[in-house]
């Protein structure tokens, strides 16, 4: 895998904006020493750079560790320099570069391009789908094109086009779902998979944006292809043939969700991170568990958690909304000869990760040209600048996603003005919409408790209350249990009391003594929040078409690195979970 400088100058190139001084540094200097051996004559104008940067540091010498100064700066270029391996490993590159090993330049054949299928792919298999049916037109002349190969390296290929039999299919095109090259210009370039996927590990490692793809229709042709199997649209999505970047992203994004989206694949996840037995009060008492108040919150400790010196208060505080149901039912033990079952523990947040803001419902063109600001007119009393107010309809507010507690996202969806209760609980409608046995059994959101209050008041019979316990994070909870007593009864999201057996667990200490802890660890969520916020400023200057692109693509992402991660740490659900599960063990 000896990785040539000359393939970390090719990933300068693709990664990094072509204004970025080191880039452009990089061509002057190759472009002044025309008779270096291709090479070492990279290699020295890396080092040289490199040596560059330090150039600040080598007159303070109190930056070095050493204490010796600039001196220090040849040493440091070197060891970067032979530390490229491990840039290349973590792009993935490893398989594009060891190709490219050998100091000679032998001449490869011209690759070919062209279909690796035999018939008319429309056409039904039957005997006049049988033997090749696809055939070349007389007048479609041999093409010549530009390829990015796999060792990035830009080679001239042959284009040979096939057509199915003059007829219905002759013009339509099939989208090939895994291609090996991928069409990026009408003019003829194109591109092989292995850079889209190296580009896509970038995104990952680095949050290096489209902006720094290649090429923003290698993006956009390569995501709309993961996207479209990933939402199970890869057999019914249609569009105009050869259609312009702007409208396959719309085609795509209409395809798989606009203003929002859901992962199907997380519907049916479960692991241990957020997937439970069932657990009743008779475990806890049989645990040995020492029940404690309804208010109390587990592994919190003192006096602010107990809740004791507010009850005195009480009186003055809102009673609880007439819809609420009763406390919900609670069985002591499993029903004997019955399911055990097993919950599941959803997380839901709000985060000011925005869109440029553009005016209309919908719109697809980015707003060019002077904005309303200067437009519009005073009106009446109202000053000029009050009145955009009102025409900013769509300004958003928040993106709204929800992932289970073991950090797998579920679905993404947006607020407008303000994350109110009513839009949390239409994006929460919308998410499990077509999945209605997939709801959480607890949801934890840090204002669970008003969302509740909501869904009460607008509908006592709404689904969203037999099947989900909403919950608040344990500091929402301590501060806010005094002044709402729906808060306090039902948001406690681990009360000691025993009526939530799901939410605890009981550990023994040295002493034999039985403490009950928090049994959903909610931190993990804030994961995916700091990673999006590595995204926030290439989002916030997005279209909102390209934004909900970009999104879909960040939570595919997202969700296919943390399901390798419960792989390898062996977090998926066994067999003596399901037989618990079932009552059999
Ligand atoms: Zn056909
Ligand atoms: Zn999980
Ligand atoms: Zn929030
Ligand atoms: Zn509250």
């Amino acid at each position: 895998m000896a990785a040539s400088v000359k393939d970390l100058v090719l990933i300068f190139q693709l990664f990094f904006p072509r204004d970025l001084s080191s880039a452009r540094a990089l061509h002057a200097n190759q472009r002044r020493e025309p008779r270096q051996p291709a090479r070492t004559g990279w290699f020295k104008t890396v080092k040289t750079l490199l040596v560059r940067a330090f150039s600040e540091e080598s007159n303070d010498v109190a930056a070095w560790t050493s204490g010796l100064g600039g001196d220090r700066a040849e040493e440091y270029a070197e060891s970067l320099c032979r530390d490229l391996d491990k840039l290349y490993l973590l792009l993935g590159l490893p398989e594009g570069t060891k190709f490219s090993q050998s100091a000679f330049d032998f001449r490869r054949a011209k690759p070919i391009l062209t279909t690796a299928r035999l018939n008319c792919t429309f056409c039904p298999p039957g005997d006049s789908n049988l033997v090749p049916t696809l055939h070349r037109r007389r007048w479609d002349k041999i093409q010549t094109v530009w390829l990015l190969d796999s060792s990035f390296h830009w080679v001239e290929a042959t284009l040979i086009t096939y057509t199915s039999p003059p007829g219905t299919h002759s013009r339509w095109e099939r989208l090939e779902y895994d291609p090996e090259f991928l069409r990026i210009s009408k003019h003829g370039i194109w591109v092989h998979k292995q850079i889209a996927q190296t580009q896509e590990n970038a995104l990952h490692q680095f949050h290096s944006g489209w902006s720094n793809f290649a090429d923003w229709r290698l993006f956009l042709e390569h995501f709309s292809r993961r996207l479209l199997v990933a939402h199970n649209k890869d057999t019914t999505f249609r569009c105009e043939a050869h259609p312009s970047s702007r409208l396959l992203a719309e085609e795509v994004h209409r395809t798989i969700g606009i203003n929002g989206g859901v992962l199907p694949s997380s519907m049916s996840h479960g692991c241990t991170g957020c997937t439970r037995v069932k657990r009743y009060h008779s475990d806890l008492i049989g645990e040995g568990a020492v029940l404690g108040s309804n208010t109390e919150v587990a592994n919190t400790s003192g006096a602010e958690a107990a809740g004791d010196q507010i009850q005195t208060d009480l009186g003055d505080l809102a009673p609880l909304p007439a819809n609420l149901p009763d406390s919900l039912p609670q069985l002591e033990a499993p029903p004997v000869g019955s399911l055990r079952g097993y919950i599941q523990m959803a997380v839901m947040d709000g985060k000011g990760i925005k869109h440029r803001q553009e005016v209309g419902e919908g719109s697809i063109q980015a707003p060019q040209g002077p904005s309303l600001r200067v437009q519009l007119q005073a009106l009446g009393n109202t000053p000029g600048g009050d009145v955009i107010h009102t025409f900013k309809a769509k300004s958003i507010y928040c993106l709204q996603t929800v992932q289970w507690a073991c950090g797998v996202p579920i679905g993404w969806g947006k607020c407008y003005r303000s994350e109110s209760a009513p839009q949390v609980l239409r994006f929460l409608n919308n998410t499990w919409a077509d999945y209605p046995n997939s709801r959480p059994s607890f949801l934890a959101y840090d204002n669970a408790c008003n969302l509740l209050r909501h869904i009460v008041t607008q509908d006592p019979s709404d689904i969203w209350l037999a099947t989900t316990k909403f919950i608040v994070d344990a500091w929402h909870y301590i501060g806010h249990q005094a002044t709402d007593i729906l808060c306090r009864t039902r948001c406690n999201p681990a009360p000691t009391d025993g009526s939530q057996p799901d939410l605890v667990l009981t550990e023994a200490d040295d002493n034999g003594q039985v403490h009950q802890t928090r049994a959903f660890n909610t931190e993990t969520a804030e994961q995916l929040n700091s990673w999006l916020n590595g995204f926030e400023s290439q989002l916030r200057q997005m279209s909102d078409v390209n934004y909900d692109f970009f999104i879909h693509v960040l939570m595919l992402i997202y969700a296919e690195t943390m399901e390798k991660r419960i792989q390898l740490k062996e977090m998926e659900l066994t067999e003596e979970f399901w037989d618990r599960v079932n009552g059999l063990a």
